[in-house]
């Protein structure tokens, strides 16, 4: 049995005073629930929010890395330095850094390959466009990115799926439960043929893409989804916390 994972994305958001806060009624409301949860607070923050969760049950990570151990990368962070100040997972293939910063697979996969030798639990980030939905192209798109970003030496220890529908982020839309089923079952069996020996069962698989207090409840009961990655509604503790509390 996989150990359910709700992960916040704070984006963008989240100066030192909001992100205290937040956190610390995440921390003292995580402990009622069975989830693990994962707080990706920004940069700017990660440094003072690992210091405050250090003894509690929380854990931290980064939403990006750079692909290379160290070097001339300006503004860009390494996976030593997240590593550093206690992170033990790093987001990598946001749908916003694919399409923001033109991060190719191949891309996501040196940075996951990166975060794996730092030590960290990568979360490779995957997710059709709407166009591509639309067209039928979901399933045959989702499984070149997960082919083609899963790191060598990838086992369920040391990396995690997030399917996230990019028409789905931060939209109120939300795929049906069948088509998040399909979906992850999907990704599985890719898992299964990809990672060979090693259970692709262990391996979780996040949904993303407007889960919210409300429908958290089902999507996180659909086969295949082993827990959540939130965007807006992390940052909220009330809503973050409900989604918790919906893991089956
Ligand atoms: C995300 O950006 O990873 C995300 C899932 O955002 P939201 O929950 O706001 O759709």
């Amino acid at each position: 049995m996989v150990r359910m994972l709700i992960a916040g994305n704070w984006k963008m958001n989240g100066e030192l005073n909001m992100a205290r806060e937040l956190a610390n009624a995440i921390k003292e409301g995580s402990t009622a629930h069975s989830c693990e949860y994962l707080l990706c607070p920004p940069a700017t923050a990660l440094s003072t929010i690992a210091e405050l969760l250090k003894d509690s049950d929380v854990s931290i990570g980064g939403q990006d890395c750079h692909a290379e151990a160290s070097g001339a990368h300006t503004g860009d962070i390494s996976v030593e330095m997240l590593s550093n100040i206690g992170c033990e997972y790093v987001i990598v293939g946001h749908s916003e850094r694919r399409s923001g910063h033109m991060e190719s697979d191949a891309t996501v996969k040196v940075k996951a390959e990166t975060a794996q030798a730092g030590g960290l639990v990568a979360i490779i980030c995957v997710g059709e466009s709407h166009t591509q939905r639309e067209s039928g192209e979901a399933l045959s798109m989702v499984e070149t990115q997960v082919t083609q970003s899963l790191p060598n030496g990838a086992t369920s220890s040391n990396t995690i799926i997030a399917y996230e529908p990019v028409w789905a982020i931060g939209t109120g839309k939300v795929p049906t439960l069948e088509q998040i089923t399909e979906m992850h079952l999907h990704i599985q069996s890719v898992l299964k043929r990809e990672m060979g020996g090693d259970s692709p069962e262990l391996t979780k698989l996040l949904y993303g893409g407007s889960v919210n207090a409300v429908n958290a409840d089902k999507i996180l009961r659909c086969a295949g989804v082993t827990g959540a990655l939130v965007g807006g509604a992390s940052l909220k503790a009330d809503s973050f916390l409900a989604i918790g509390q919906s893991c089956p």
